[in-house]
């Protein structure tokens, strides 16, 4: 389990995290660094609460388990192929 903000805590797996900060950060809209705006929505996504953390990884593992039970690849299926393809 990963820390992502002290005031959320990650219950998913490393790689899921992983996925996700890389999801976010494809998606960032964030000034410069100096930049004292507020975060981006996709950065506040980070920092939003524990239940919708939560509620995306539920998501996110219904999603896939509905598409192996219908036979449809996953998204992490299907990067793997073409990443073993390439
Ligand atoms: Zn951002």
């Amino acid at each position: 389990m990963a820390q992502i903000s002290r005031h959320v805590v990650w219950h998913g797996t490393e790689r899921e995290e992983q996925e996700l900060v890389a999801a976010v950060e494809q998606h960032c809209g964030c000034g410069p660094p100096d930049d004292a705006n507020e975060p981006c929505s996709a950065h506040q996504l980070l920092i939003a609460n524990q239940a919708t953390l939560d509620r995306l990884l539920f998501a996110r593992r219904i999603a896939d388990q509905l598409r192996r039970e219908e036979g449809v690849p996953t998204e992490r299926g299907r990067r793997g192929r073409a990443a073993r393809v390439s």
